[in-house]
């Protein structure tokens, strides 16, 4: 809980639409683990995994998509992508048969970056509520 308050404090840019660490991922300025790419979405293993699996989906444009409470009709495109994407990295990383995709969407729910971004979690049994 701590980490993840940090970790929000840490969002300065939170809203502003200033680029973030993703756009130097996207970049590949900053390396990362890709488990999928395409010409709309890049998939890359979370760097602190919250579960065996671990992957974030990313919209390569953003434009203005900095969290899913923030989405507009014109988003409408890539978001149907983002989850087909999750579906795809599920498949890839061997967890069709149960995985959970998560969306934080503002500080109350813990977002850190914000570039839209969704969780595939898996490979162990997940809880509900989540917390
Ligand atoms: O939903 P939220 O904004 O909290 O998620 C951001 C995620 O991005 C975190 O799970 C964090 O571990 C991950 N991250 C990453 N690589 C970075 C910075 C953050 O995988 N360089």
């Amino acid at each position: 809980r701590d980490e993840e308050l940090a970790a929000i404090a840490a969002a300065p840019n939170a809203n502003s639409g200033a680029p973030t660490i993703f756009d130097k991922i996207i970049s590949k300025e900053i390396p990362s683990s890709i488990v999928y790419e395409d010409e709309s979405v890049l998939a890359f293993r979370d760097i602190s995994p919250q579960a065996p699996v671990h992957v974030l989906v990313i919209p390569k444009l953003r434009d203005g998509l900095t969290q899913l409470g923030k989405a507009e009709k014109r988003h409408e495109e890539i978001l149907g992508q983002l989850l087909h994407a999750a579906k795809i990295v599920a498949e890839k990383e061997g967890i069709s048969d149960g995985f959970r995709v998560v969306i934080n969407s503002g500080a109350s729910a813990c977002q850190s970056v914000y570039h839209l971004h969704l969780h595939v979690l898996g490979g162990r049994q997940m809880k509900w509520p989540p917390g």
